[in-house]
């Protein structure tokens, strides 16, 4: 459950302007390139250093913004908008941030948030390994014991900021014997240093910019004193608790890019003309248009609901999941319904649905696949009902 977290008034006001006045000026004019190289946007990195993105979340007190997550929500949505491997930047790093804050120990929070805060020390989330994702339990990276220090190996795949980041919360199994399964599983804070090592970095078909690695931990020692919380054994749960918050960042940023279809849409569909009149003049591209712009509609209004009752320190796995599953597959059916409407430039690499219609699918993956999302909906819904 979250710590309990008002509305940012005002202040939100404030900072959603700067961060749109960020996205035009610095992001808009370099998104094509940077995308279609697949670079790694360094220069707007520092920018977001500077707007405090990489300490969103994290409590004033630990020289973040301290922002709701309904404020946080509308963040992600906006740089989404124009360019979501944006959003996974600041995004994995600030559920690693999360984790810490919700679970680690005070001294922990003390070393950590603040060069978290500050974008001085970035990263992710390391769970995934390359036999299993959803599974989380059958995960191999062993840690061991040994005095002051714990002796970990094994392979974490898919982790974003894997080449780019520091610092990473990785899970792993302090006792693999262990039954249930997630009582051996541990959550420990890891640096980069000698034995952590990026083997490569992945090819993506979309999510461009954004370092994607794999990384293979070979005798690598971390200091007893970053185990998140403290105690063995609370890793899964720590790992998941942020996870809430991941999803519905993943469907904000569901919202932002099926915005970014029905814009390119609404627009395109005036300037081009068939048959004596601009397309969105028939019917079968008007019908298109309603259908998009009420998915988008419903999606921003599911997405607002979850993160309320996020900020309210109340249990949304039911509503995260609901807002995730809804907002993320209205930006695969308005990318396709947009790239449909763009006719044949619709497939050119030279337009923006192009992008939008690459980078859609990741979103029913990541953070919890569709499929899972599906079966924790119906699982709360039953416990919320017993007859
Ligand atoms: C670009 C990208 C970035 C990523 N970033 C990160 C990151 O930063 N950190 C990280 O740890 N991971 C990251 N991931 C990994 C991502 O979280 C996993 O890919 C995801 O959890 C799914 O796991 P999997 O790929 O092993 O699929 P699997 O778990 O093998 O699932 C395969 C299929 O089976 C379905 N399935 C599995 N179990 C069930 C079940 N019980 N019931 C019904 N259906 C089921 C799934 O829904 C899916 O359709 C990233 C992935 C990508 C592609």
């Amino acid at each position: 459950m979250a710590q309990e977290r008002a509305p940012d008034g005002d202040h939100e006001a404030l900072i959603l302007d700067s961060v749109r006045r960020f996205l035009e000026r610095d992001v808009k004019p370099h998104v094509h390139r940077l995308e279609h190289d697949d670079v790694y946007p360094e220069e707007i990195v520092e920018k977001m250093k500077a707007l405090g993105l990489f300490g969103a979340t994290i409590a004033a007190d630990y020289g973040g913004l301290g922002l709701s997550t309904t404020t946080y929500a509308r963040i992600v949505e906006l740089v989404s908008t124009v360019w979501m491997s944006l959003s996974g930047i600041f995004n994995s790093h600030l559920i690693m941030a999360a984790a810490v804050e919700r679970f680690g120990t005070e001294e922990q929070k003390r070393r950590f948030l603040p060069r978290f805060a500050a974008g001085e020390l970035r990263g992710g989330l390391a769970l995934t390994e390359p036999d299993c994702g959803t599974d989380l339990q059958a995960i191999r990276t062993v840690a061991r014991r040994e005095g002051e220090h714990y002796r970990i190996n094994g392979t974490k795949t898919w982790i974003s900021n894997g080449i780019y980041g520091q610092c990473f919360a990785l899970l792993v199994k302090t006792d693999p014997g262990a039954q249930p399964r997630h009582r051996g599983m541990s959550l420990f804070l890891a640096e980069k240093g000698p034995g952590f090592a990026v083997s490569r970095k992945l090819e993506k078909l979309g999510y461009k910019g954004i370092d994607s690695a794999e990384l293979v931990f070979s005798d690598y020692l971390v200091p007893a004193d970053r185990l998140i919380g403290g105690a063995e054994g609370g890793g899964l749960k720590h790992a998941l608790g942020g996870l809430e918050l991941g999803r519905i960042n993943v469907a904000a940023r569901g919202v932002g890019v099926a915005q970014a279809a029905l814009d390119e849409a609404v627009r395109y569909s005036q300037i081009r003309h068939t048959f004596g009149k601009p397309i969105c003049e028939h019917q079968a591209i008007a019908l298109k248009l309603g259908e998009m712009a009420t998915k988008v509609r419903a999606a921003r209004l599911l997405v607002e609901d979850a993160a309320r009752i996020y900020d309210r320190g109340e249990r949304c796995d039911m509503e995260a999941g609901m807002a995730k599953l809804f907002a993320t597959e209205a930006a695969i059916d308005c990318s396709l319904e947009s790239m449909r409407i763009h006719g044949g430039y619709g497939y050119s690499k030279e337009f923006t649905v192009e992008r939008l219609y690459r980078d859609a699918p990741l979103l029913v993956i990541g953070e919890g696949t569709n499929e899972m999302q599906r079966l924790i909906i119906a699982r709360q819904l039953i416990q919320r009902n017993p007859v």
